[in-house]
């Protein structure tokens, strides 16, 4: 690892003075030798920086910054989740549990408890892909600067399966799912104190547009909440993960579907995709499979037969079609029942 400098900050408009950078800029080949970055837990941050991936010359902590891992709810605002809260303060939280019962599920299976006790949302939302080729330093891959995806040709089981282009990354953030299909909006405060409210849903950077980012951020612009409005009466959700282990790894497959119901009808849906795309992908064909019809095992199972159709999977990676047909059906089934009656589909011995 390189050294840097360490600067604790107590506010964000110190934290912001100091930083000048972001972590995906310090893993450019032109990087700023004097790149200062944001450090949140640095579970992800120095991953990369001991694997000499990303060599910043300062961290800013701004863990310990008053106030930043608030969360409040209100019924009218709905819900504000500070950006320092942690995995295991939303799984703790009977608010999120009972209006954004997916947002405390996708919350619950990410990672390892010890993990989820000291990782925060924005770190989450911020973390880089998680393909192996890409995390490797020897590897100088299309999203490291050169013109080569290994992944193309070589150990692409956990890869894209669809709206991929050259770079066939997977997007690593398991919040950034649900929080899409709860329509939420990230507020971005810049350098000069200025608030912007992004969408969630236009938050992510795929890499046809720029391999260099996965986020819109820009240097110094912290994530200083993540709200989600104020779900409306009868809306329901679920928040599926498969993995290939029951903890200690990022999903193989993973959806969140919300939706309203009035009685067995679907009036309104959202279907979001994790471990599917560069980016976290929106469904249109699964909300259409549902929207306006009832919801039974034909209509689910149509929603997950509809959402493949545009699969295009790598030589390695076919099986998460049959992987993602069976969890989009099993959350659109799972949507409305009380969750201490629900299977927990995501635990291994329950798959068949
Ligand atoms: C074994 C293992 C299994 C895992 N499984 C999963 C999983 O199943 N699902 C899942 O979603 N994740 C999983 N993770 C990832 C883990 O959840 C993330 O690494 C963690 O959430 C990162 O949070 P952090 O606070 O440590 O971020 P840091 O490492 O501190 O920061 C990560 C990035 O975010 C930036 N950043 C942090 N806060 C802000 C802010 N407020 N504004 C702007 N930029 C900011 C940093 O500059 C950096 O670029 C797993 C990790 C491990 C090690
Ligand atoms: S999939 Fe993307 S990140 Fe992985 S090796 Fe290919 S270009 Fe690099």
């Amino acid at each position: 690892m390189n050294k840097f400098s360490w600067y604790e900050a107590t506010s964000k408009v110190e934290a912001q003075r100091e930083a000048n950078s972001t972590v995906s800029e310090t893993i450019q080949p032109d990087a700023d030798p004097e790149a200062a970055v944001f450090k949140a837990s640095g579970i992800d941050l120095l991953d990369l920086m001991k694997e000499g991936l990303s060599k910043p010359a300062k961290l800013v902590s701004i863990r310990n910054i008053p106030g930043m891992d608030e969360v409040s709810y209100n019924k009218e605002k709905g819900l504000r989740l500070g950006a320092n809260v942690t995995l295991a303060g939303i799984t703790a939280n009977p608010q999120i549990k009972k209006n954004y019962l997916a947002l405390h599920q996708a919350a619950s299976h990410a990672a390892t408890p010890p993990i989820r006790n000291m990782a925060t949302l924005a770190g989450n939302l911020v973390q880089r892909t998680h393909c192996w080729y890409f995390r490797s330093k020897e590897l100088v891959c299309f999203r490291k600067g050169s013109s080569t995806c290994f992944a193309h040709v070589g150990e692409n089981e956990n890869h894209a399966i669809m709206s991929y282009g050259y770079c066939v990354s997977i997007h690593s953030s398991s919040l950034a799912i649900a929080l899409t299909a709860f329509d939420a909006i990230v507020e971005i405060t810049d350098k000069n104190g200025k608030i912007k409210l992004v969408p969630m849903k236009e938050f992510f950077v795929l890499p046809s547009v720029d391999r260099t980012r996965e986020t819109i951020l820009k240097p110094a612009e912290l994530i200083t909440a993540v709200i989600l409005p104020e779900p409306k009466t009868h809306t329901v959700s679920y928040y599926i993960k498969m993995g290939s282990r029951r903890s200690q790894d990022w999903p193989m497959a993973e959806v969140a579907v919300v939706a309203g119901l009035s009685g067995e009808k679907c009036k309104t849906a959202n279907v979001v995709l994790g471990a599917a795309a560069p980016v976290p992908f929106i469904s249109k064909a699964a909300i259409d499979a549902i929207t306006g019809k009832t919801i039974n095992e034909t209509t689910a199972t149509a929603a997950g037969e509809a959402a493949m159709q545009i699969a295009v999977p790598l030589s390695k990676n076919g099986y998460k079609i049959p992987v993602f047909k069976t969890i989009i059906k099993r959350a659109i089934l799972s949507l409305g029942k009380p969750p201490e009656n629900v299977i927990d589909w995501a635990l291994p011995d329950r798959i068949h």
